[in-house]
């Protein structure tokens, strides 16, 4: 017994429901079918409410720079539930010798304790170095150090990075990570003028990071999914693991774990890299090694609430990086009732704190207690708390967010050519072109759009 159907769509997170949800449009919801392993779809993009508080289980927002991002959000009927982050969270903070140190823009920052003298003054030779003479392909933690100083690298390029990728900055490729900044350089000489160069353009951002507003639901991050999971539903297969992909005289059989074969003609792969490498390691060894050496950092995030009254601190602000030679276990803290007050009932602080990532994936093998023991010790002194949060959510990602190293390129380029042998075989998902939800949103729409290309 097989289940035959036009496209099967593997994975229902961010990336497998936006791209199930525009080819149901396109081609009729009885034309697609998706499947995951999970009882719950969503994948790492889904919320819990829970005692008033909402906790986001993995991203918690998304910048507003993706039309792509809005143009779903408007299919999916949801843009009146959209919420901006508070202005009060433009502030953030970094953390050193055990302060909070607010990140200032030029000319502030110069006057901020965050770098050393020497530090401050290197950073100011930005404009005056040259462009990178050849292609070679370099390091995040390479090209800052180059650019801004070793000491800039570290502190604030190596927290940035930890924060946005549980990664490390003297392994991942700038040019996968963070195109825009190797585009500033090459197309206008640095990051400075690049900057100059936007603003009398009239863009927005920073040579630090994207520019745009943090966003996300009034019920939190998990409304995306839930609403893409309300129109195509009844094409939702939860608890069906695909295990095996094979080619057929016209597409593709999937092997489902304990369930009847899908036999499809058009295949989205929107998994983890390494859990779509052992899908199609029959079908293609090649491609199924280059998907399974896309490394992972594993993260865990702790929701922890408390009444407001126990935090001395003052809480406006997006929260905290703390940068890897600061001496601390967690990665960042982000304030994120100060960000969506949504997410605390009225008169509660929730916090969330990440642990793990890419340089330290024992953190995952802590149990609560230890946990909530480096929470106790390592954020609450900072936050001026001295009781125990009355509210614990702990997630555990094992897998997390993928890491493009320096073969990234090498690997995309072999996946291409994977993707061109196999016509009506597609990949989608966080793990080849940037790990945003907006990048995953992205993936969903070419998706979509190569398949329908490729019906006709
Ligand atoms: C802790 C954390 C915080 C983050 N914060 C942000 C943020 O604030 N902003 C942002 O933009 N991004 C953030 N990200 C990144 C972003 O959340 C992810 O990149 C994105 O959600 C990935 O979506 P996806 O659909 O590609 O994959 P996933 O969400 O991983 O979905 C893959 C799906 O495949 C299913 N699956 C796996 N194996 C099988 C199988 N064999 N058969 C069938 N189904 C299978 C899984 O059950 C899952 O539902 C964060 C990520 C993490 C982990």
């Amino acid at each position: 017994m097989t289940n035959d159907v036009e496209v099967a769509v593997v994975g229902a997170g961010v990336s497998g429901l936006c791209a199930a949800t525009l080819l149901a449009e396109s081609l009729g919801d009885e034309a697609v079918l998706v499947l995951d392993a999970s009882d719950v779809a969503g994948g790492y993009a889904r919320t819990d409410a829970d005692d008033g508080f909402l906790c986001d289980r993995g991203p918690n927002g998304f910048l507003d720079k993706e039309p792509l991002m809005f143009m779903w959000i408007n299919k999916l009927g949801i843009y009146e539930q959209l919420v901006r982050a508070n202005k009060a969270a433009e502030r953030r903070f970094l953390l050193k010798n055990n302060r909070l140190i607010q990140m200032r823009p030029p000319p502030g920052f110069l006057l901020s304790p965050l770098l050393s003298v020497k530090g401050r003054a290197r950073l100011l030779c930005e404009p005056l170095i040259k462009r990178k003479p050849n292609n070679k392909p370099e390091t995040i933690w390479e090209f800052a150090a180059r650019r801004i100083g070793p000491e800039a690298a570290d502190t604030l390029v190596g927290a940035m990075v930890s924060g946005v990728f549980g990664g490390d900055a003297k392994k991942l490729s700038l040019e996968h990570c963070f195109p825009r900044m190797a585009e500033m350089e090459r197309e206008h000489g640095g990051l400075v003028r690049a900057m100059f160069a936007k603003k009398r353009g009239g863009s927005g951002g920073s040579a630090m990071g994207p520019g745009g507003a943090l966003m996300s639901f009034a019920g939190g991050i998990g409304t995306l999914t839930d609403a893409a999971m309300g129109r195509i539903s009844n094409r939702v297969r939860l608890r069906h693991r695909a295990q095996k992909i094979s080619q057929t005289k016209t597409g593709y059989r999937i092997s489902v774990q304990g369930k009847p074969d899908v036999v499809a003609r058009f295949v989205v792969l929107a998994l983890p890299a390494h859990a779509a490498g052992a899908l199609v390691a029959d079908l293609d060894v090649e491609m199924g090694s280059a998907l399974g050496s896309i490394p992972h950092a594993p993260m865990a995030v702790l929701c922890t609430g408390y009444r407001e009254e126990d935090v001395g601190r003052d809480m406006r602000g997006f929260g905290f990086l703390a940068p890897r030679n600061q001496d601390k276990r967690a990665l960042g803290c982000l304030w994120s009732s100060s960000i969506f007050p949504s997410t605390a009932p009225e008169g509660w602080v929730l916090l969330r704190t990440m642990y793990g990532g890419y340089t330290d994936p024992q953190a995952l093998k802590l149990s609560d207690e230890e946990l909530l023991g480096y929470l106790a010790n390592e954020i609450h002194p900072l936050m001026k708390i001295e009781r125990t949060p009355e509210f614990v959510r702990i997630y555990r990602h094992p897998v997390g967010i993928p890491q493009y190293m320096l073969n990234h390129g090498r690997i995309l380029e072999t996946l291409e050519a994977a993707e061109q042998r196999h016509p009506g075989l597609v990949l989608a998902g966080n793990a080849y072109r940037g790990v945003s939800l907006n990048d995953c949103v992205r993936s969903g729409f070419r998706a979509s759009e190569r398949l329908l290309e490729q019906r006709v």
